[in-house]
């Protein structure tokens, strides 16, 4: 399986200078061979692919000296990412024949910093105790906070519109995956069924109920409130630029908090339980929803979502994804249909009696579906389906592994 180590970064003010440098030629290379495949292009319909552009790296360095300064295989990444920025383009433009999705953009001249990262696929880097050696470059100082398993495959050294400096490692892990238990060797206390909502993060079918931290909530009320005064700052201002850093560094805190706890509440089920069921969520749709605040926790869902079920494939935990409809409107008790509005909180069922939480009642329906599916499958493990990709990645990259 794949992974992704993050670790911050504490380069020497001449290591960020050339840093920045390297940066900012390699936006120059990548908007140079843009320009040369869109040009070939509109003059005689030719297409130059990204070996043709690779090929050329030497005879251009001799016209932009600059380019010498950057180690060979991070400059042959710049036209990589380009080529992937066209098949990204291409592939939209076939779904979009086909109905599927909105106009495909075609690639874009990148603006002054919006080149942020360098990639070393896969040498030119060593790492020993607190220095990150990089080839052109030199030791630079890491702070490793965390171990790191398996076998380096590639280096991102990325900047954030903060300014702070990442590394970020995937590496590859060969490790097979322990066995999980026979179902009927669980017990009961070690099931449980998880429901996810905006009242509490999530209530388990235990009666257990996780809710956002405060100061997570406070820090995304405050955020709301700079967004609104940024975006009323004058374009050219001085101050907007001041204003466009403080919502970056919120966002930065808010992402970091929302990890940590995501990570927090996820180690703390799979270390508890061996048998996890939850609602697959369609969260595709959730993440268009407009509003801010309920966007980030929708984000949050399908990050936890993840998180969870990596952590309980590597432990040998069950983690089922089941269908969401009717959980919340079918008695948990009985099975009959008890329909309610989301104001209604408590379940209450006129024919066994049944008296709950709604969520501790959608939970423990949760948990009999996940039970279901793998009694009549037989499948015994459940990726997060509907997931998108940048979701899972987002969740990988930034948060690195647990
Ligand atoms: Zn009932």
């Amino acid at each position: 399986m794949k992974r992704t180590y993050k670790y911050r970064l504490y380069p020497t003010k001449t290591q960020q200078e050339t840093f920045e440098k390297i940066l900012s030629s390699c936006l120059w290379l990548y908007n140079h061979c843009l320009a040369q495949r869109r040009n070939a292009y509109e003059k005689d319909k030719t297409k130059i692919s990204c070996f043709d552009q690779i090929k050329q790296l030497p005879a251009l360095k001799n016209q932009k000296p600059e380019l010498h300064e950057i180690y060979s295989q991070v400059l042959q990444d710049v036209p990589r990412r380009l080529d992937k920025a066209f098949q990204n383009f291409f592939r939209r433009v076939v779904e979009n024949k086909n109905g599927k999705t909105q106009k495909p953009g075609y690639p874009r001249f990148k603006g002054k910093n919006r080149y942020d990262s360098l990639v070393y696929p896969q040498s030119g880097f060593a790492v020993k105790g607190n220095k990150l050696t990089l080839s052109k470059i030199g030791p630079v100082t890491i702070i490793l906070h965390r171990e790191m398993k398996g076998t380096i495959k590639t280096l991102t050294i990325r900047r954030t519109n903060t300014n702070k400096w990442y590394a970020c490692f995937s590496v590859e892990i060969d490790q097979e995956l322990p066995d999980k238990p026979k179902i009927e060797n669980i017990k009961q206390e070690h099931m449980i069924g998880i429901d996810v909502g905006l009242n509490n993060f999530v209530t388990t079918s235990q009666e257990n109920k996780v809710d956002n931290p405060r100061y997570l909530r406070e820090s995304e009320e405050k955020l709301v409130q700079i967004q609104r005064k940024h975006s009323k700052k004058k374009l050219t201002s001085k101050n907007r630029n001041k204003s466009r850093l403080k919502v970056a560094q919120l966002h930065e805190r808010i992402y970091n908090q929302r990890t940590d706890f995501l990570h927090k509440v996820s180690r703390s089920l799979v270390n508890t339980f061996q048998f996890i069921a939850f609602e697959k969520l369609n969260i595709k749709g959730m993440i268009r929803n407009k509003y801010l605040a309920k966007s980030i926790t929708d984000v949050s869902w399908g990050t936890f979502l993840h998180m969870l079920t990596y952590k309980a494939e590597e432990a040998g935990v069950y983690v089922i994804g089941v269908n969401p409809q009717n959980t919340s409107q079918m008695c948990s008790g009985c099975g009959k249909a008890v329909p309610k509005s989301l104001a209604i909180r408590i379940h209450q069922c006129s024919e066994c009696g049944l008296t709950i939480d709604r969520d501790v009642n959608a939970a423990r329906n949760i948990l009999t579906l996940g039970l279901t599916t793998v009694g009549t499958t037989g499948s015994n493990a459940c990726g997060v389906e509907g997931l998108p990709s940048t979701v899972k990645q987002e969740a990988l990259t930034l948060s690195g592994v647990e």
